[in-house]
């Protein structure tokens, strides 16, 4: 077993409660059991000596390429949609918020929502897309 050889004036990561992190600290007091007292280096603020936490695990959140998901949501709708009318795209058309959309390069859409003046956010196969309307 390597013992630790820190010593006043050391530095050492811990964690701050007033950076609400872990930060880069400076041993102020050590004891037997290890530093007791720490300086943040950040905040310069003395306090006792707490372990670094653990870095939130990187796969709780997982994050789904919007891209995919997209492609998915537009393919659970697909059926639904096949059976209804579509309006070929044009920007002189109006489109509301429910309607389908033939494109002739991106192929079917629903229209999510409206994006703006003149601008109405799609569903295609490709992903969501912002197109110019009347
Ligand atoms: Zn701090």
């Amino acid at each position: 077993m390597q013992s630790t050889t820190l010593s006043a004036g050391d530095p050492i990561e811990a964690r701050c409660t007033k950076c609400r992190k872990n930060t880069n600290h400076i041993v102020v007091a050590m004891t037997e059991a290890g530093p007791a007292k720490v300086q943040c280096n950040t905040c310069s603020g003395q306090h006792k000596y707490r372990p670094p936490t653990a870095p939130k695990k990187p796969g709780v959140r997982r994050t789904v390429d919007p891209k995919i998901a997209e492609k998915k949501e537009w393919e659970e709708l697909l059926p639904a949609m096949n059976g209804k009318q579509k309006t070929d795209y044009s920007m002189t058309t109006a489109f509301k918020v429910g309607s389908l959309m033939n494109h002739p390069v991106f192929g079917i859409g629903l229209v999510q929502s409206l994006g703006g003046p003149r601008k109405v956010s799609v569903l295609f196969e490709d992903g969501k897309k912002t197109m110019r309307c009347k």
